[in-house]
């Protein structure tokens, strides 16, 4: 039976670090401040912005949220965006996605300055994550990492087949297993033997998005199993992209969803505005 990475706990423990530098801050010194902005009624993103409100006022940070109609214009939400950029306040802008249909996504990614782009989706920030010499890494793979980095797993040498290639999450993840000297393989829609691929892997990463899509059959005994779905059951129940009560039975390591990488992500949005912070600090 495998252990159960525990991103609740880890989250816990890298947030206590945050909070013990936020109250380092001498008096009459502002905070790390993040706003986030969300466009629209979708519940899931306003839970997504609640939960990131929470972290922050957890570990001291001064959060603003602003919450605009579902018909807000591109250049309503750019003029905003631009708002926040010269805002000395704040460190972190985060532009909640998806966003309406209207909105072009990279456009308004794109408007948002690159040091206080703490979600690190600009185009700026991500060539420089390829060449490995960047302020800010993507929240879920960093959580990823620092998940398995909390856990002593090292990955060096290892097999890492990553399921899923998206630019939020895939494609960024192979990156970081890469960085760490994993030999990666990233497979998607269109790979042919899907499971023979999988049974290479030491390290399994899963970002499909697809309800307990991965079984048993398709895991090497011992793998460390990563999870990164966020699905619904049949019942309705929040699940993840493997089927957790068989795969737990044949990995080494697994982690839980809820409760896995889902905390984790949040965290490094506030390991990444600390970060931003510093920097706008320190260039004063
Ligand atoms: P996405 O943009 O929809 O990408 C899904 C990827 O999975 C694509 O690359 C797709 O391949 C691949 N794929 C789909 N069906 C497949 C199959 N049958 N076999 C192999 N590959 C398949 O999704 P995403 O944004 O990366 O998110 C993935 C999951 O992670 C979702 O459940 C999402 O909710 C969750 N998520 C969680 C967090 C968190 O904080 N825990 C953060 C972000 C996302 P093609 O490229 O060939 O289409």
């Amino acid at each position: 039976m495998a252990v159960i990475l525990d991103g609740k706990l880890t989250s816990q423990k890298v947030r206590e670090e945050i909070k013990k530098e936020v109250d380092l801050i001498k008096e009459g010194v502002r905070r790390p401040g993040l706003a986030v902005i969300i466009v629209g009624d979708d519940p899931a993103s306003h839970v997504y912005v609640r939960n990131k409100k929470k972290g922050c006022e957890e570990v001291g940070f001064v959060s603003r949220e602003y919450a605009l109609p579902e018909n807000t214009s591109e250049e309503e939400l750019i003029s905003l965006v631009k708002t926040l950029n010269s805002d000395e306040e704040i460190d972190g802008i985060l532009v909640q996605l998806p966003l309406p249909r209207h909105l072009d996504d990279k456009k308004v990614i794109e408007a948002i300055d690159p040091s206080k782009d703490v979600d690190a989706f600009s185009y700026h920030n991500v060539g420089r994550i390829t060449v490995g010499d960047y302020d800010f890494l993507p929240c879920t793979p960093a959580g990823v990492m620092e998940l398995l980095s909390n856990y002593n797993i090292d990955v060096a040498g290892k097999n890492a087949v990553v399921i899923g290639r998206s630019n939020i999450v895939g494609k960024p993840q192979a990156l970081l297993l890469l960085q760490a000297n994993a030999t990666v393989t990233v497979a998607h829609s269109r790979t042919q033997n899907l499971k023979e691929v999988t049974r290479q892997a030491d390290i399994l990463v899963v970002a499909i998005g697809k309800a307990k899509f991965v079984t048993a059959d398709m895991v090497k005994e011992g793998a460390v199993v990563i999870d990164v779905g966020m699905d619904r059951d049949e019942n309705g129940k929040l699940c993840g992209d493997v089927d957790f009560e068989s795969v737990k039975e044949k990995a080494s390591y697994i982690t839980p969803v809820p409760g896995g990488v889902g905390p984790m992500t949040i965290t490094e949005l506030l390991k990444n505005t600390l970060t931003a912070y510093k920097r706008h600090i320190n260039e004063k």
